[in-house]
């Protein structure tokens, strides 16, 4: 039995960063608006333990071998530990998790007091994901993120003193008025604390954030040049490199043996339950999702569910396989994409992968395709084309 991978979703933050399209909601505004109660956390909890039950009934998933928990947000380390904890004992009682499974939440420096990440690891979380995205306080200011440089480092030395021996940083590049220096300052501070894995992607600009409206009235000043976000991307890679971590994945950084297997799961099509305000599921060729409101998930709980998919074609399933896989500097086996798909590749997308290669941006190892240098800086584009 393939063992599953297991999403929580908890959506509520201090305050919404200006730049963030995640659905997260500023916890204040819900307790304003009345959305949720005083006993948010609680009726939270208990909304997504039925989440579970119900889904690990309905689709005969009780009993299940589990490989990975993942608690993101949001500001997952919001949310008092014991009701994470609670959520966790909920898992156990419904499905195997296996020994060695990574268990992964993460973290904002802004809510991330040393007793809440000694209660966390009490729990079971065994790795910390902690969002800093800069170590300059007018950086941070810019993406309007609520802790300090400061608060960041301290986060991660409590994450240390707490016991957990598996950090991923995320850092962010791109940020409006960084300059190259300030960016690399960033990539070698995070360096110098050590953790085993980083995540470190360019600010993207979306609609239906704070800083998409300023954009599009053209007030969002400061954002780099393409040559030097291309500079930026380069630096990083090299930083990097220079100081041990193996670049897998377009953003994504490991020492040895510390890969989010989480997130691996996902770029390799594998199935998934997801639980929680608008958390995606996919199971058995099959994807869903939940309602994205805290109140409305908190409300429906029994059947969450906002909206469903089939993948009823292979060339859909290996549509998706390409655009997941090929973010992986691995890439993608040409055989083990038809075997898990059920058609030929090559006979769907042979005329793509041709036109990529000529173009330089997908290379060919023997029955793997993978994305050249090239390729992964115009990853986005490249992607689409399997949709
Ligand atoms: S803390 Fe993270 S999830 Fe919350 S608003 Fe900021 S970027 Fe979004």
């Amino acid at each position: 039995m393939t063992p599953l991978s297991i999403y929580i979703h908890i959506p509520f933050c201090i305050h919404k960063c200006g730049y963030c399209d995640f659905n997260s909601y500023a916890l204040e505004g819900l307790l304003e608006k009345g959305h949720v109660g005083e006993d948010w956390a609680a009726a939270y909890a208990g909304a997504a333990i039925r989440d579970i039950e119900s889904r690990a009934s309905a689709l005969g998933l009780a009993g299940m071998p589990v490989e990975t928990v993942f608690f993101g947000g949001g500001t997952p380390s919001l949310f008092p530990a014991p009701e994470t904890a609670r959520i966790l004992r909920s898992l156990r009682e419904r499905f195997e998790i296996l020994p060695g499974a990574e268990i992964a939440l993460e973290a904002n420096p802004g809510a991330a007091e040393s007793g809440r990440f000694a209660a966390l690891r009490e729990a079971g979380v065994n790795r910390i994901s902690i969002g800093m995205q800069s170590f300059s306080d007018t950086a941070l200011r810019r993406l309007e993120r609520v802790h300090t440089g400061e608060d960041a480092r301290e986060a991660f030395r409590s994450a240390r003193r707490a016991g957990f021996e598996n950090i991923s940083l995320d850092l962010m590049f791109g940020i409006p008025h960084q300059g190259l220096d300030e960016a690399a300052a960033d990539v070698e501070s995070a360096i110098d604390l050590g953790p085993e894995h980083l995540s470190a992607y360019e600010l993207t600009i979306e609609s239906g954030t704070n800083f998409g409206a300023l954009h599009a009235r053209g007030e969002l000043g400061g954002l780099p040049d393409e040559d030097t976000a291309l500079a930026m991307w380069e630096m990083r890679d090299r930083l990097l490199s220079a100081a041990g971590y193996e670049r897998y994945e377009i953003s994504n950084f490991a020492r040895p043996g510390f890969k989010c297997r989480h997130n691996l799961n996902y770029w390799r099509r594998g199935e998934y339950l997801g639980a929680g305000a608008g958390a995606h599921s996919f199971i058995a060729g099959r994807r869903f999702w939940n309602h994205a409101r805290p109140d409305h998930y908190i409300k429906a709980s029994g059947d969450p569910t906002a909206g469903k998919e089939i993948i009823d074609s292979a060339e859909k399933a290996i549509g998706e396989t390409f655009m997941l896989g090929l973010r992986l500097t691995d890439g993608v086996s040409l055989d083990e994409a038809a075997r898990s798909c059920g058609a030929d590749p090559e006979e769907i997308f042979g005329g793509v992968f041709s036109e990529l290669i000529e173009s330089g941006l997908l290379e060919r190892a023997g029955r793997t395709l993978r994305l050249t240098p090239k390729g992964l800086l115009l990853a986005n584009q490249v992607l689409q084309k399997f949709i």
